[in-house]
Formats: C-alpha cells, sequence, structure tokens
C-alpha cells in the first residue's frame, strides 16, 4: 500500500490525517526498520507492506470502534511487539490513552524511542506480563478498551486481557480467518472473567486478506484468581 492508497483508503474510512500526523507515521517506519536491523521487531519491513499490514490493519478497529476515534477513552495494548495496534491508533485520534504492555525489553526500549521522537503524550509503556500486571490494583479493571494483536488465541487472550477492562468496557478481539472458530472454543474463558460476545465483523484489506473484529463486552468482575500464574494461561487456557 502506497502512502496515497494508505490517505486514500482511510479517508473513504472516514479518517483523514494530518501532514503532521503522516510524517509522525514516516518516522515510525524508518525508525521501525532501522531499529530492525539490530532487535527483532517485525518479519515485515517493505514499506508498502508496513502500512498495509501493521498501520492501516491497525487502524481498521476504529472503524468498527467509533467512539475510538473522538473520545479520551483508555486502551492497553497486550504484547504490543513493536506498538500495534496501539501506537498507529494514537498516533491517528491523540485523544486516545493508550497503555502498552510486552514482556521483551528490547520491544519497550524500542516503543520508549517512538514515543520520545514523535512528541507523544497520553502513553504509558509497562515492561512485562500480563498476568502479573493483571492482578496490579494500578491496572486491574481500570481501562475502557483492551487489545492484543497476534499475541495468542481468544482463549488464552481472555485470560491476558479482560482482567484489566473495567465493567462497561470491550475487549477488542482483531484476528485472522480462524478467529470465529477460536471465538467459539474461547466462550467459556469469556464468560468466565466477566467477558459477553457482543458483535462481529468480517472484512477484508486492501490486498484481499480476510480479517475479523471481534467486540467482547466486560458485564462482570473477573474473578481475582484471575489472571493465573505467568505461562499457565497458554498451557492451560480455560476451557
Ligand atoms: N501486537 C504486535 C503485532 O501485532 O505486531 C506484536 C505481536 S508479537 C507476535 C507478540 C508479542 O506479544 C511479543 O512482543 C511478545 O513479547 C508479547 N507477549 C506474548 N505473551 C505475552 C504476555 N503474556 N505478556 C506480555 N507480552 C506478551
Amino acid at each position: 500500500m502506497t502512502n496515497e492508497d494508505f490517505i486514500e483508503a482511510l479517508s473513504s474510512a472516514g479518517i483523514t490525517l494530518t501532514t503532521q500526523q503522516l510524517r509522525q507515521f514516516e518516522r515510525y517506519y524508518e525508525l521501525l526498520v532501522a531499529t530492525n536491523e539490530h532487535v527483532n521487531l517485525t518479519a515485515i519491513t517493505e514499506k508498502k507492506d508496513v502500512y498495509l499490514k501493521h498501520f492501516y490493519d491497525s487502524l481498521t478497529v476504529a472503524m468498527y470502534e467509533q467512539k475510538l476515534k473522538s473520545s479520551e477513552s483508555t486502551l492497553i495494548d497486550i504484547g504490543t511487539g513493536a506498538g500495534f495496534p496501539s501506537l498507529p491508533l494514537k498516533i491517528a485520534f491523540p485523544n486516545l490513552k493508550i497503555t502498552m504492555v510486552d514482556a521483551l525489553k528490547k520491544r519497550v526500549n524500542f516503543l520508549q524511542e517512538v514515543v520520545d521522537m514523535l512528541d507523544l503524550t497520553g502513553v504509558e509503556i509497562v515492561h512485562g506480563r500480563a498476568e502479573d500486571i493483571g492482578q496490579n490494583p494500578k491496572y486491574r479493571e481500570n481501562f475502557d478498551y483492551a487489545t492484543a494483536r497476534a499475541v495468542a488465541r481468544t482463549s488464552v487472550l481472555a485470560e491476558y486481557t479482560l482482567p484489566f477492562v473495567k465493567i462497561g468496557g470491550r475487549f477488542l478481539v482483531m484476528k485472522g480467518s480462524a478467529a470465529h472458530q477460536e471465538l467459539l472454543d474461547g466462550q467459556k474463558a469469556l464468560a468466565m472473567l466477566g467477558g459477553q460476545v457482543n458483535e462481529e465483523f468480517v472484512f477484508t484489506l486492501p490486498n484481499g486478506d480476510q480479517r475479523y473484529i471481534q467486540i467482547v463486552d466486560k458485564k462482570t468482575k473477573t474473578p481475582k484468581k484471575y489472571p493465573r500464574q505467568a505461562g499457565t494461561p497458554s498451557k492451560k487456557p480455560i476451557s
């Protein structure tokens, strides 16, 4: 996806970026590929692929959860890696307050560099595992939204994300073609942790790849024993 295609595809979805925001995406891209030379951040490095599969794909969630575009919502992004989807969302919608969590220190260091370079405010970067941070009262049930792209299957993600979401908030699931089956397999975990599936959207990226966005509402408190010890959710998903 060229820069022109990026601008046009977003514009047809009602998202208009200023010259300054486009420049921020450009600088983010440049630092991503430069750092990727010595720190493993992403397998996608071709410019047109980064714009499509990282930047545009990250922003699709705001096309289905419109409130992200204009409210001062708080969003926690678990296993954010090189910042996806939360950093593109922050650049496009500066009103959002984001918290980025990742277990790998080198990735967290990269995120801090991007945030400093782009002069972003309303961003917190946390180094650690979702299972540990989810038991910290500072973060627990304190967010309007949680995301986690390309981190684990839905039954596991439920335990990584729902403990952070306030009652009335939402876990926004972003997935590829296995999404529907994963949602079915994750029903029990979602319910156990206080979630209820609200809506599922299926669409294609401009290159034809299929994507799903599933909205899970946080209805009741997550029982205190979740998340379990680090490593347990992925080894023994709730089923
Ligand atoms: N979300 C990014 C994306 O879509 O490009 C990164 C995906 S990367 C495949 C998965 C990331 O999740 C890695 O950076 C890894 O360190 C992080 N991760 C995996 N399990 C985690 C956990 N339990 N707590 C925090 N981070 C985790």
